[in-house]
């Protein structure tokens, strides 16, 4: 769930667990983060309205009047319809072992005895006997989410400890994270021993992270992961990218293949990082008067567009003769768009047979890309002679 954040908030903790200065950093810049947030939050309400009314929480009006105002889409409705499934069969399990098991839907969890004033929202929480269970919708399709090790998760998992360990004997949380659009289903099980150790580890580092004295900043995968909203002007971060500076570029020596890895798996991150720091520099030059040394703000280049409603164009041109052949050029609707008219599953009925994915031309990508790596050189080079033939 797209949180009301806390200062040290559970879905930043990735960053200020690594680097306690991010705190500082970022809150000179404006938290964006709600208006790209919007489709989440809709797909959020219609799971947590389709679980309500699974349970019998919500009568059919109260679950209309629930999502009567989301922009929902098929695609959404069919992937809420699989999240609310997954989620009443955990229950059902739950029950199965503890009669008395319960279901929780959009709890706020309160972590605050280990971050100071730590709080979230666990989209669904289940409590029973020996097992606590939190399961996490995310609806992103753009970065898989992996339960593993996942501070988010652990620090909802010591807000419901909080809450429950009282009522219930529990011994271990499980928590899941659902990500239906990338087709993940990720789960850590983690004791509660190995919780309460972990979470000491974390008051340490929340109280450094809290403190306004402390300004050190460590660069790491949580600076591109965690979307620091700092990378723009971030110093620590910016000596990470320069490091390719550290080639000797004068010397005409043969570069390693180990060399030539780093080089591209820098240049990649050089150039968002070089974008970033771009798209911040225009926005101080443009809306807060800064003037950026040896650079000046110019009109960018545009291209001629209509400057009436088409509609009017086309009267016009019709009423000088002109034939709705010269007018319009008409042309297939793209496969997206076509599947969007359509629905994902009539699409599949109707075009499934119509539809083929050429094989797409060899390309290097970074190990952890989940495409399957093409080992053989001489198979590649038979697999992908026609489309090269045809590319050139
Ligand atoms: S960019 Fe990275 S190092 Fe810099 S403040 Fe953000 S998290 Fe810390």
């Amino acid at each position: 769930m797209p949180e009301v954040h806390a200062r040290l908030s559970a879905s930043g903790s990735k960053k200020w667990l690594n680097c306690p200065g991010s705190i500082q950093m970022e809150e000179t810049f404006q938290d964006n983060s709600s208006l790209f947030a919007k489709e989440g939050t809709t797909a959020h309400a219609l799971g947590e309205a389709k679980i309500k009314l699974a349970l019998n929480q919500y009568n059919r009006v109260k679950y209309h009047n629930a999502i009567k105002n989301l922009e929902i889409t098929e695609d959404m409705e069919e992937y809420t319809e699989d999240y609310k499934d997954f989620v009443i069969e955990i229950f059902n399990a739950a029950k199965g072992k503890t009669s008395d098991s319960l279901i929780y839907i959009e709890k706020m969890l309160d972590f605050s005895l280990w971050v100071p004033d730590g709080f979230g929202t666990g989209d669904v929480v289940i409590v029973g006997d020996g097992t606590l269970e939190i399961i996490d919708l995310k609806y992103g399709n753009g970065v898989r989410v992996s339960a593993e090790n996942n501070s988010q998760m652990r620090l909802y998992a010591l807000g419901a400890i909080n809450a429950f360990d009282y009522l219930y004997d529990i011994k271990q949380i499980r928590m899941t994270i659902y990500q239906p659009r990338m087709d993940n289903i990720s789960t850590e099980t983690i004791s509660i021993a190995k919780l309460i150790a972990w979470g000491e580890e974390v008051r340490e580092k929340a109280a450094i992270a809290n403190d306004d004295k402390v300004t050190e900043c460590i660069a790491g995968d949580h600076c591109d992961s965690g979307f620091c909203r700092a990378r723009a002007v971030c110093r620590s971060y910016a000596e990470k990218r320069q490091k390719l500076a550290v080639y000797d570029f004068k010397r005409p020596a043969k570069l390693s293949v180990e060399e030539i890895a780093d080089i591209i798996d820098q240049a990649d991150k050089i150039s968002k990082w070089v974008k970033t720091v771009n798209d911040y520099a225009l926005d101080q030059a443009l809306n807060h008067g800064v003037e950026i040394p040896g650079f000046k703000l110019v009109e960018g280049r545009s291209n001629r567009k209509y400057a009436k409603d088409e509609s009017e164009i086309v009267a016009h041109l019709k009423s000088l003769g002109y034939q709705e052949d010269d007018i319009y050029t008409r042309s297939l609707k793209t496969i997206s768009n076509m599947e969007k008219l359509l629905g994902k599953k009539t699409f599949n009925d109707v075009l499934g047979d119509y539809v083929v994915k050429p094989q797409g031309k060899p390309t290097l990508v970074h190990i952890n890309d989940k495409r399957p790596a093409i080992n053989s050189v001489n198979q590649a080079t038979e697999d992908f002679k026609d489309i090269t033939n045809k590319g050139e």
